[in-house]
């Protein structure tokens, strides 16, 4: 019988018929963000520095292994059970839940996508042996991974092989290249880096798209640039540089060519930056109500929600958050591999509308609650620039999502006209 007392808050993502387990990680992850992750948020903003005193957190609650396998010490969360905690800390801290999504994405890429993905009995093995590895940093270590793919250039848009490559050697690789909007760079243990194999003459192809951790302790590798954005701060996304970085052949965090069949069998990995942003707007919303109700702790409790333009705003506000969680779940409740037609289409609605609707919602509240409501010692502005960044995430940005539905609603694939 399932013995967990119902939660006290509504979660981010809505009233689902959550599992214990989902109940559980939910309640956590509430507790952790309410109690230690709003309370620091400005500071990590102010400063742009990293949220570390979070991560210490996240690690003493375990939430770092959140998705590594439970044969493997870890929680053994799945895709949805990821996305309702992740959007449950986006309503706290927008950067920290958008940094955990890359360092998640590490654990679940290697770990339930790829269970997922056809490979050779070969490959299988391969995988198995390797990603023990790099569970186990995660588990015994506490390690913390960072997502570096975007160049600058068509690659992170999935248009263009990656720049940045790699070079066979005796028994390993060797990574030249660099990177731009690296986040968590300076503060992960290891950066799981997507390059194209170097083949010496050949034209680079994207199908030999490589996933390689390196070490932050690797010679030759060094982060340079200046980080100081619109928002998102404390994700301290900054440029990485790899100069003849040596990298053993059990960095590889999947065999060669796996990364590209997961692309494009497991499209909802491309989900995953969304959650933040339905956090950010269950939070910019919830503020304007206290706000119109005057129960913002420390300030005045002027009541504003008698006049019918606020009510018709709040009105409105909700009934976009409504239609964002909506497709949202039905999203990632319905995501896994080779998905249908009309479950892709669903899937870019979602990312569109959650993106997109964040900064409508941040922006809506500021109007409504006015100019004493966008102070810096209030969250509304932090989540209005914070909301800004959503829908700027490679590979799947607003115009792009835009571009994808278009064509893939008009053409099936392969069709051309004459
Ligand atoms: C806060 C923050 C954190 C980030 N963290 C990471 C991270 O950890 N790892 C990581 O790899 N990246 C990260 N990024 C980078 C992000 O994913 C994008 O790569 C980056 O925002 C792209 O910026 P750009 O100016 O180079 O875009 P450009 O490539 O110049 O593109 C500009 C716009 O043009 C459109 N566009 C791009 N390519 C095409 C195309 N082929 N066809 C049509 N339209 C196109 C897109 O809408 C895009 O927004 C982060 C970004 C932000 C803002």
């Amino acid at each position: 019988m399932d013995a967990l007392p119902a939660l006290d808050f509504t979660p981010a993502v809505g009233d689902l018929p959550f599992t214990p387990q989902q109940r559980s990680l939910l309640a956590l992850a509430h507790e952790l963000g309410a109690s230690k992750f709003a309370p620091r948020a400005a500071q990590w903003d102010r400063e742009a520095s990293f949220p570390v005193a979070n991560y210490d957190d996240l690690r003493g609650a375990g939430l770092l292994r959140l998705c590594v396998p439970e044969s493997h010490g870890g929680l053994g969360a799945d895709y949805p059970t990821y996305m309702m905690v992740a959007a449950e800390l986006g309503r706290f801290c927008g950067a920290t839940a958008l940094t955990y999504n890359m360092h998640i994405c590490s654990t679940m890429w290697t770990g339930v996508l790829a269970d997922g993905i056809a490979m050779t009995p070969a490959e299988r093995t391969e995988h198995a042996r390797r990603r023990e590895l790099h569970f186990r940093r995660v588990v015994q270590d506490g390690a913390v991974y960072a997502q570096p793919f975007s160049e600058g250039s068509a690659a992170a848009a999935g248009r263009a092989p990656f720049g940045t490559t790699a070079r066979k050697v005796e028994g390993g690789w060797v990574v030249n290249g660099r990177k731009i909007f690296a986040s968590l760079s300076g503060a992960a243990d290891y950066y799981g880096v997507l390059c194209t194999e170097d083949k010496g003459d050949e034209k680079p192809d994207a199908r030999d798209t490589l996933y390689l951790a390196v070490p932050a302790t690797s010679e030759g590798f060094s982060i340079g640039g200046e980080w100081d954005p619109l928002g998102m701060r404390g994700t301290v996304s900054r440029n990485l540089a790899f100069k003849e970085v040596f990298v053993s052949d059990d960095e590889q965090l999947m065999p060669r060519g796996i990364y590209f069949k997961g692309a494009q069998t497991w499209p909802a990995m491309f989900f995953t930056l969304a959650p933040t942003y339905l956090g950010i707007a269950n939070a910019a919303y919830d503020f304007t109500v206290s706000y119109l109700q005057g129960e913002v702790p420390g300030e005045p409790p002027v009541k504003r929600r008698m006049y019918p333009t606020k009510q018709v705003a709040v009105a409105q506000m909700r009934i976009q958050l409504e239609a964002m969680k909506s497709l949202f779940t039905r999203a990632i409740l319905e995501a896994g591999p080779n998905p249908s037609k009309d479950a892709r289409m669903r899937l870019y609605a979602a990312q569109y509308s959650v993106m997109e609707g964040a900064n409508d919602i941040a922006r809506l509240a500021i109007r409504t609650c006015g100019g004493q409501s966008m102070m810096k010692h209030l969250p509304l502005e932090r989540l209005y620039r914070d909301s800004r960044c959503g829908s700027l995430m490679l590979p799947w940005t607003a115009e792009l999502v835009l571009d994808r539905m278009g064509r893939e609603t008009l053409y099936e694939p392969g069709e051309k006209d004459d």
